[in-house]
């Protein structure tokens, strides 16, 4: 059966908004095994073209069970945002104009998009307007773009011409962080060729900022090193940020650079609310953070904003025989400042119009859509680690500043540990409620991440009922000798 493509598209949305409608009652966690899903979409490879719209139907059967729900609202794992609706079609008109947003020349008005949405971005972030930026794919890439800025700039300053010399025989590069940094930050540096020894870490106080006594001392210890310090903007367990107007002068005494790792918290700065939290994060060199994370934009959207243009366009433009240049005198066909062309700023060379969907969520949540986004989530973040925290045989371990807390279950032998994976895994298997484990100062936790726009009070009473229900089932298993103590037996897999 052969349809047109605009009943295929057709087809497509009706598919999509199916999805979206059932996310209220779809179980949250995937309940297919790995061996089903294999089995359902290890089809043969065919020989034969197959019609579009079969390919489409299967795909949705194929991967029923597959999907975790964490476009819905009751998923607090990790921190994964959804999407807004604006952004979520905008998403699909990139995909649909297919441009190559690498340049100017190949996608016009998606270089303007970039170009206006940068600007658009260091204001509401509170960024200095004369920072450069792009589009990348997520905060990894972001770090990676802006170390590898850091990295010029630094060497360049000592004589070194890191982009034609390389990084054997240069003054070895240092990177200082509070020993709480994503794995993000050590993954740019083995990139970069940097290497994770260069990793420093410095420490932290009890609020898991880092601690500045030692910062500075470390920065004397080598101070003519070229050092970058990294920052944080929401610390990935407890949404910690550091005090950005003493590391960033303390680091500026000795000519280092400070980078900050915002890839959710960032975006607390668009929130009267929270904005103080991040004082000071203007006099930092470098930023990255998430548009699929709390601006709800579809993956994969990452940012990343550099205080020194010529650095990062240094370490990252590229020129070939056959680009066209907006800047190059040959190109400019009109008057005002020559067109972004995005190679010069992004690691990539051909890309979607990334910047699209993200100009699209801007303009659909406005500046105060954004703060009540981030205000809501972290109401949400509070009253989930409160109310499960109350709980018998819970404990808060982090109440939320922003969207993200600690809780953890504890076990009558005091294999708390353990207990409290095995809780973890049996909320997961409820269907009713998503959240992840990690490990906190030795201890395993159970994190509490909100940024979901679509999290709703009532999605809250679910999470925490079906967190009450567990737990409650689990001491009625002890009660009635099912189980012997603590360590409860895990369930893992199907069920
Ligand atoms: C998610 C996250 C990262 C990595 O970002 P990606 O978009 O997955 O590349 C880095 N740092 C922090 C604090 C994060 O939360």
């Amino acid at each position: 059966m052969n349809v047109t493509t605009r009943d295929l598209l057709a087809a497509a949305a009706a598919h999509a908004a199916d999805f979206l409608e059932s996310l209220d009652d779809r179980p949250v966690h995937a309940a297919a095994a790995l061996p089903d899903l294999r089995k359902a979409l290890h089809r043969p490879l065919p020989d034969k073209p197959q019609a579009a719209k079969t390919v489409l139907d299967e795909l949705v059967s194929d991967t029923a069970g597959g999907l975790l729900g964490s476009a819905g609202g009751r998923f607090f794992g990790w921190v994964i945002g959804g999407g807004v609706p604006a952004a979520l079609a905008a998403d699909w008109l990139t995909s649909t104009w297919d441009q190559n947003a690498a340049l100017y020349a190949c996608g016009p008005a998606e270089a303007v998009i970039e170009e206006i949405t940068g600007e658009w971005l260091k204001e509401l972030l509170g960024l200095p307007g004369s920072a450069s930026f792009a589009f990348t794919t997520g905060t990894q890439m972001g770090h990676l773009t802006a170390l590898a800025a850091a990295r010029h700039h630094l060497l360049e300053s000592r004589g070194w011409d890191v982009e034609r010399q390389g990084l054997a025989g240069a003054p070895a590069v240092r990177v200082l962080t509070s020993g709480l940094e994503h794995a993000s930050i050590q993954r740019s540096a083995r990139l970069l060729g940097i290497g994770t020894d260069a990793l420093v870490a410095v420490g932290h106080d009890e609020h898991d900022r880092i601690d500045l006594a030692e910062l500075e001392r470390t920065l004397d210890e080598h101070a003519d090193a070229p050092t970058i310090v990294c920052l944080q903007a929401g610390e990935i367990n407890t949404g910690a940020f550091d005090d950005y107007t003493r590391a960033c002068r303390l680091a500026h005494t000795y000519d280092s650079w400070v980078h900050v790792d915002g890839a959710f918290g960032l975006w607390a700065a668009v929130s009267p609310t929270h904005r103080h939290l991040l004082t000071g994060l203007e006099l930092a060199d470098s930023w990255t953070t998430d548009a699929h994370k709390w601006l709800n934009v579809p993956f994969d959207s990452g940012l990343v904003f550099v205080a020194h243009p010529d650095a990062h366009r240094a370490a990252i433009s590229t020129r070939a025989s056959y680009l066209v240049h907006a800047g190059d005198a040959s190109a400019s066909v009109s008057s005002g400042p020559p067109a972004r062309d995005q190679i010069d700023w992004n690691p990539e060379w051909s890309r979607r119009g990334r910047g699209v969907a993200v100009y699209a969520a801007l303009r659909s949540l406005g500046r105060q859509g954004i703060a009540e986004t981030v205000e809501r989530c972290t109401r949400h973040a509070q009253r989930l680690v409160t109310e499960i925290g109350a709980l018998p045989g819970a404990e808060v371990i982090v109440a939320p500043q922003i969207n993200q807390g600690l809780v953890r279950f504890l076990a009558p032998d005091g294999g708390h540990d353990q207990h409290t994976d095995t809780i973890i895994d049996r909320i997961q298997a409820t269907g009713q409620a998503w959240f992840g484990g990690s490990t906190y100062r030795g201890m395993r936790v159970m994190r509490i991440s909100v940024v979901n726009w679509r999290t709703t009070d009532g999605d809250v009473d679910r999470a925490v009922t079906a967190v009450h229900d567990v737990l409650a089932g689990v001491v009625r298993e002890f009660e009635e000798g099912r189980v012997s103590n603590a360590p409860w037996p895990t369930r893992r897999g199907n069920s």
